[in-house]
């Protein structure tokens, strides 16, 4: 493997000859001579060692960006007035309003443009044509690969954080509410796209239908800032390879959907999830879930013939808790017990696993015992097709819910469940769907995957007022260490 790991240069090696100053010189040459030329100026200065170097070198690099930057904007010239074609029809229309002023921040440096504004009467909109021309974002106040870099640090860190963090990388600093205003951006975008089509963009569909997948969804509780605790959703649909040697599946290309909200919404966001994998074509698809029958619903609702499958820790669990309401906490025979639910739960034999609890009847002594045992029992006998581990270990399926407890890990614990965090309903509902969409997407293609999610098929945004952030405020007054309007908390 080559141990070179510079990036070839882009600049062009042939010369303009175009009769200029630097005519005969190709941007090759112009920039090596540049270099050369700037490098000595900088020795002569004086002595140079290796983190000068660097830091002459990167300082080079961003004076020659703005440099260029604002040479190319210069180099665009005046615009004429005469009317420009619209956008929408096609018609030209006249100028509007003159030179109006946008300011643009891009990797390399901010820029301020002066531009027209042409209003079409017959389609109600204005537009920009020097905007359209240089392809900038029509709102906001960073550039598209700007963008990219600042939402990279905020759906992975805290706004605050992201911000300082930025300071580590480049030499421009950002603010937080930049950070925030960027991925609030991008978040409605996230929640204007289709779907399915931001499946697809995300993780594109595969050309046939796998040979098998898994499914598992799970809740688990967030702190918002309206109404305390709220149950946010994740699904995961992945697919399962069969292992070597009878080993058991792998699991594979994973999709999430991640929901804070009701259960229509997730609903449909595992729709869109196991229409991306043309789940109806799939010959064998295997549900995960705990015992809620909220999974049981959704399975059965979204997937009618998948094999559902009662997550074996929770099988176990709920025996376990039945021995110690029977027996009492710490007995020393709760390991048999324990053993002998695990072994008659291994061989799926749930009728003989009944009978044996049915036996502890008489030794039941009060009511709670009495309704412990029932309940135990209910439990088993409701589940009892999704119990059939045997069988399902022969086909290689997974029985343990493991890949979705580690779904909402990485897809909302990480950025969601900080300490001292609560979320807004409005950004948090945002922040788990965009959060779903990189893990789904991965880092290198999440900024693209929205953008062509939102292209494709847009639909309006929903009209919800952006909450502003936490503004920085001068206060003599110190709140009590118990306060529920402690900033630290409030903050996100
Ligand atoms: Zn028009």
């Amino acid at each position: 493997m080559s141990r070179r790991r510079t990036t070839k240069s882009t600049a062009n090696t042939k010369a303009p000859n175009d009769g200029t100053a630097w005519g005969h010189l190709s941007d090759a040459d112009l920039l090596k001579q540049v270099a050369a030329e700037l490098a000595r100026r900088r020795v002569a200065r004086g002595a140079l060692d290796l983190d000068a170097i660097e830091s002459f070198s990167e300082g080079s690099q961003q004076d020659f960006g703005q440099e260029t930057l604002s040479a190319t904007v210069a180099a665009l010239g005046p615009e004429d007035s005469s009317p420009k074609p619209c956008p929408k029809c096609g018609v030209p229309v006249p100028v509007k309003t003159h030179n109006r002023v946008r300011h643009v921040l891009t990797l390399a440096g901010e820029f301020r443009l002066s531009r027209n504004y042409h209003y079409c009467r017959r389609c109600s909109a204005g537009f920009y044509p020097r905007d359209l021309e240089l392809k900038l974002p029509a709102e906001g106040e960073v550039s598209d690969a700007m963008e990219r870099r600042i939402l990279d640090f905020g759906i992975n860190d805290t706004f605050e954080s992201s911000a300082e963090r930025w300071s580590i990388h480049y030499r421009h600093s950002i603010s937080s509410n930049l950070v925030r205003r960027v991925v609030d951006r991008v978040g409605v975008r996230c929640e204007a796209a289709r779907e399915l089509a931001l499946q697809r963009a995300c993780n594109p569909a595969p050309a046939e239908p796998v040979p098998a997948l898994v499914v598992a969804s799970d809740g688990s509780m967030l702190l918002t800032r309206e109404d305390a605790w709220r149950e946010a959703k994740v699904a995961v649909v992945a697919h399962l390879t069969p292992g070597r040697d009878g080993a058991p599946h792998e699991v594979s290309s994973p999709r999430f959907a991640a929901i804070l909200g009701g259960k229509v919404e997730f609903s449909s966001a595992v729709a869109a999830a196991l229409a991306a994998e043309r789940a109806d074509e799939v010959p064998l698809v295997a549900w995960l879930g705990d015992g809620a029958p909220s999974n049981w619903t959704l399975a059965s609702e979204l997937c009618p013939f998948a094999i559902q499958i009662l997550d074996v820790i929770h099988a176990l669990q709920h025996g376990n808790d039945c021995g110690k309401a029977l027996l009492g906490e710490g007995d020393a025979a709760l390991p048999l017990w324990a053993a002998r639910i695990e072994q008659l739960l291994a061989a799926s034999n749930v009728d003989l696993l009944v009978r044996e609890l049915l036996d502890c009847l008489p030794f039941t002594t009060t009511d709670a015992h009495l309704g412990a045992l029932d309940d135990l029992i209910g439990y088993y006998r409701t589940n009892e097709h999704r119990m059939q581990y045997r069988r399902f270990r022969e086909l290689g399926l997974p029985i343990g819910s493991g890949i979705v407890e580690s779904a909402h890990r990485h897809v909302l614990q990480a950025r969601m469940k900080r300490a001292g965090q609560r979320w807004g309903l409005v950004r948090g509902r945002r922040m788990a769907r965009l959060r779903a969409a990189y893990r789904t997407a991965g880092p290198r293609r999440f900024h693209r995957a929205l953008r062509e999610a939102h292209f494709v098929q847009a639909r309006p945004p929903p009209q919800r007022p952006l909450p502003n952030g936490p503004r920085r405020v001068n206060r003599t007054y110190t709140l009590g260490r118990g306060s529920p309007i402690n900033r630290r908390n409030a903050s996100i």
